[in-house]
């Protein structure tokens, strides 16, 4: 597999994810993403699930980031994106998005690719800013193989319309680096920690040329509720909705168990699965 050679970056900022941010990833606790705020019409409850880092970003490497994206801003949306034709209007009427959220993680991820390798079929994935940087390598491979690597946040606080503007922008901007120097793309597509959005949140989405996406498939895999119900909750998808499913934060065992099955089936009903 072939993987482009990393464009050099401008040297940037000192970043603000340094010891402190590598003390709360520490002690923190992080759900999958699914507890989601517009599924539940309220705020996201509090995590039940045990968000396993990688290796805390040493202060002194994160001085030899790349510099500060030349981000080229886009509309502030009032809302994230739900459907996939709100974001790709010329997608196929049955075209279909999986998003992966949490990782990369080096137990499950290279068993997701490799899956979906199987299934020739390009996903979206919404990865950790510090989980990219402790797994360069895996970041290179998603892009690699073809999928889109997507911002979702540096150390995946929830929830994160509770920090200050500055937390929030210094969280995504600190992924959009990280995301870089890891040799992918400059995220187009970002997602918040539990589908939490904000005025600000969108804003600082914005600022930094990304598209907020959330989804409208949820089997809170994340919650471990059962290889069965998982796949039963993404068998319902219909034409243009966008799936969630984790590969990072936990045992995601029963996800990929579920995605076995589920990937050739909703291939087999006619769906046509997209990137975002
Ligand atoms: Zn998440």
């Amino acid at each position: 597999m072939s993987i482009s050679p990393r464009i050099p970056q401008p040297r940037r900022r000192l970043l603000a994810w340094t010891a402190a941010g590598a003390a709360s990833l520490a002690v923190g606790t992080l759900a999958g993403c699914s507890d989601s705020a517009h599924a539940s019409g309220g705020a996201a409850p509090e995590p039940s699930d045990s968000f396993s880092p990688g290796a805390p970003l040493n202060p002194s490497a994160a001085a030899g980031l790349p510099g500060p994206m030349a981000a080229s801003p886009v509309a502030v949306r009032s809302k994230p994106v739900y459907k996939i034709h709100d974001l790709l209007p010329d997608a196929p009427s049955d075209a279909i998005a999986l998003t992966i959220d949490d990782g990369p993680n080096p137990v499950y991820t290279p068993q997701l690719l490799a899956l979906l390798r199987k299934y020739d079929i390009q996903a979206t994935f919404n990865v950790v800013g510090s989980e990219a940087h402790a797994h360069k390598d895996l970041i290179r491979q998603i892009a690699a193989d073809g999928h889109m690597v997507a911002n979702h946040t540096m150390t995946h606080p929830q929830p994160l319309s509770k920090r200050t503007a500055a937390q929030i922008d210094a969280e995504i901007a600190d992924a959009q680096s990280v995301i870089v120097d890891c040799g992918a793309p400059t995220p187009t597509l970002f997602r918040s920690p539990g589908g939490d959005w904000s005025p600000e949140i969108l804003a600082a989405s914005a600022k930094y040329g990304m598209v907020p996406i959330d989804w409208d498939v949820d089997p809170r895999d994340w919650s471990r509720p059962g290889v069965a119900h998982i796949t039963q909750k993404l068998m319902a998808a219909r034409p243009g909705d966008i799936l969630l499913c984790h590969d990072g934060g936990g045992d995601r065992s029963q996800t990929l168990e579920s995605l076995k099955s589920v990937l050739p089936a909703l291939k087999a009903k006619g769906f046509t699965f997209v990137r975002l």
